[in-house]
């Protein structure tokens, strides 16, 4: 029998540790189904960077910051820098900077249907997603990839992203609000066993397996 999506919109979660493929496999959904795509991580990037900017601890309360927030900012080239990454880590685990962009994510959703990425879609944003994805990898191959997106320079550079993905992903984990979990109907896939168009395919196959028969 054909279950009916949950909602009327199509909303695909993606959800994950730091450079486990995330974004490839939601641009690439996004563009294989028609449907708009959010990198949610740019919010908090965003926040963390006019925090910066305003030379403020981004430990210190972000809620103004990120109830102003232009949607413009998500087009900046300044949002992935190694100390945005941490500062990003650090406004997310506030309660009112995620309170302050729940609204913007799920209208971006409602609009015309999503693909979304982040840590926190399937369970608190979207937790009646058509269907939610749940990425994992070993650390020692994110931290590859990170590295190679960085530009992979010599020296003791490839441990030390490693260690600043292990610590970003532990405190992601450990905070209180909305922390980086699996949803409980998330589908997981390990990206370390397959390559992106191996997992795209993968995923197209159940995406489509849970839309209406027309
Ligand atoms: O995905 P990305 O690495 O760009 O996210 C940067 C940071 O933003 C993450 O380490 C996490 O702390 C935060 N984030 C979050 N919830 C999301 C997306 C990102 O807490 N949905």
């Amino acid at each position: 029998m054909q279950t009916a999506p949950a909602q009327s919109r199509l909303i695909i979660a993606v959800d994950g540790p730091a450079a486990a493929g995330k974004g490839t496999l939601a641009r690439g959904l996004a563009e294989a189904l028609d449907l708009p795509y959010l990198d949610t991580g740019l919010l908090y990037r965003a926040v963390a960077r006019r925090m910066l900017d305003a030379g403020h601890d981004p430990q210190s309360d972000a809620e103004a910051a990120a109830r102003a927030l232009p949607a413009s900012d998500l087009e900046r080239a300044d949002l992935r820098t190694p100390e945005v990454d941490r500062a990003a880590s650090q406004v997310a685990g506030q309660p009112g900077v995620r309170a302050a962009l729940l609204d913007f994510q799920r209208r971006f959703g409602h609009a015309r249907g999503a693909v979304l990425d982040g840590r926190d879609i399937g369970t608190v944003v979207f937790p009646d997603a058509t269907v939610k994805f749940f990425l994992t990898a070993s650390l020692a191959r994110r931290a590859e990839r990170r590295w190679l997106q960085q530009g992979g320079q010599a020296g003791d550079a490839l441990s030390r992203t490693r260690r600043e993905l292990a610590a970003r992903d532990a405190a992601d984990a450990a905070r209180a609000a909305a922390p980086l979990r699996p949803a409980a109907d998330a589908i997981a896939i390990d990206t370390d066993r397959l390559d992106a168009p191996a997992v795209l395919a993968e995923a197209l196959r159940i995406v489509r397996q849970r839309l209406p028969q027309t």
